[in-house]
């Protein structure tokens, strides 16, 4: 049997009729750029964050860069962000010019851990980018918190949780903004590059819009610094067509993660299966597990057909691109336990519970030998 990480075939073929009329509505009008599927996608998602805006951008590393920047987020400042996460989380403060002060995360949830924010703040700290890790939320109550009494901004990097919840809040609720990826694999996918920012705040909206076509206001008039970073039509048409489906695509995800906690505590006791917060609603963009003898495991379940993906070998504090900042192994334990131990196991709506069945089989075969 063959088992892939993510198979969004069968997605489109259920959809195919849909996308391909829509595709057709923004070609025949030829409204290429900033158009009425933008506008409707935007209005869409910020209702369903439960705030007042939503600002469609390039992609979602260009939503953490151009928030940061609507918060006046730039040289010389010092921003807080998780050091296991995406590259693209702490390149978007760097890209700024402020420093990434990377902290670290809580063994359970892999999410930032708030008892640590406060030793690393100082009179330069603007912002904090926590991260909804897998598609379960960061503790946001234990965040705002500490941003209020900081007057610090909270950038909410939540590329893999649309649609999760903390406490019946919703993403975007409790941050500054809140940042969307719609890249191909993300639990809302366009089929290309894409992203939105939403927030409740109607200045940093416009500045943030602003941003988003070159600083200009009026056209050809700029005050700012900006840059050209759209959300595409097409790929706002195509969003449009899946975004309904979006609920229900999370539940059954939440079906997969639950098959597979059974199937795995009943069978293996080598994995410990994911840690959900109970106040917390997670969509399971990724079901990552820890593993002792990792690599091994991965490799033979390559070997026997079944993909699986390392989120993230590498802790970013590690990183040759931030060796200036002078971070040194152990600096971070938690988070390079987790580099060494975490492995994601195929996860996708579609997914068939033989295949799951077999997935699990293989672990347990690996670690009886
Ligand atoms: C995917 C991802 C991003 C970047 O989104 P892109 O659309 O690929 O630019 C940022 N942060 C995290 C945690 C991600 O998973």
């Amino acid at each position: 049997m063959k088992v892939p990480m993510l198979d969004l075939s069968e997605q489109y073929q259920t959809l195919k009729g849909e996308i391909i009329e829509a595709l057709d509505g923004v070609m025949s009008r030829s409204q290429f750029i900033l158009g009425d599927n933008v506008k409707r996608l935007e209005k869409d998602v910020a209702e369903y964050s439960g705030v007042s805006h939503g600002i469609g951008v390039a992609n979602g590393s260009d939503a953490l860069h151009i928030s940061l920047q609507g918060c006046g987020v730039g040289q010389g400042d010092e921003v807080i962000v998780p050091s296991f996460t995406f590259f693209a989380t702490a390149g978007a403060v760097a890209r700024t010019g402020a420093t990434p002060v990377f902290i670290d995360i809580d063994p359970k949830t892999f999410n930032i851990d708030p008892s640590k924010i406060e030793a690393a703040i100082t009179e330069k700290t603007k912002a904090i980018v926590p991260v909804h890790l897998y598609g379960q939320m960061a503790d946001m109550d234990a965040i705002v918190e500490i941003a209020k009494k900081h007057n610090i901004a909270i950038i909410e990097d939540a590329a893999q949780a649309i649609g999760s919840l903390y406490k019946g809040k919703k993403v975007g609720e409790m941050g500054t903004t809140a940042c969307y990826s719609f890249f191909p694999t993300k639990n809302l996918g366009a089929y290309g590059d894409a992203g939105m920012i939403v927030t409740n705040g109607d200045e940093i909206a416009e500045k943030m819009r602003v941003i988003r076509v070159h600083g200009s206001k009026p056209k050809y008039y700029h005050h700012v610094l900006g840059y050209n970073s759209r959300l595409d039509e097409l790929q706002a048409a195509i969003l449009n067509i899946k975004f309904p489906h979006l609920n229900d695509w999370s539940e059954l995800r939440r079906e997969k993660a639950e098959n597979y906690t059974k199937l795995l505590n009943e069978t293996v006791k080598e994995v410990t299966t994911p840690f959900i917060e109970e106040h917390n609603y997670h969509v399971f963009h990724q079901y990552t597990i820890r593993v002792p003898k990792r690599d091994e495991l991965q490799a033979f379940l390559k070997e026997n057909g079944v993909s699986t993906m390392v989120y993230y070998p590498k802790p970013l504090h590690l990183q040759p691109v931030f060796q200036e900042l002078g971070y040194n192994e152990g600096d971070l334990p938690e988070t390079e336990k987790a580099c060494a131990e975490a492995i994601s196991l195929p996860m996708f709506p579609e997914l068939k519970l033989e295949q799951q069945q077999y997935v699990v089989s293989k672990i347990a075969e690996f670690y009886s030998k």
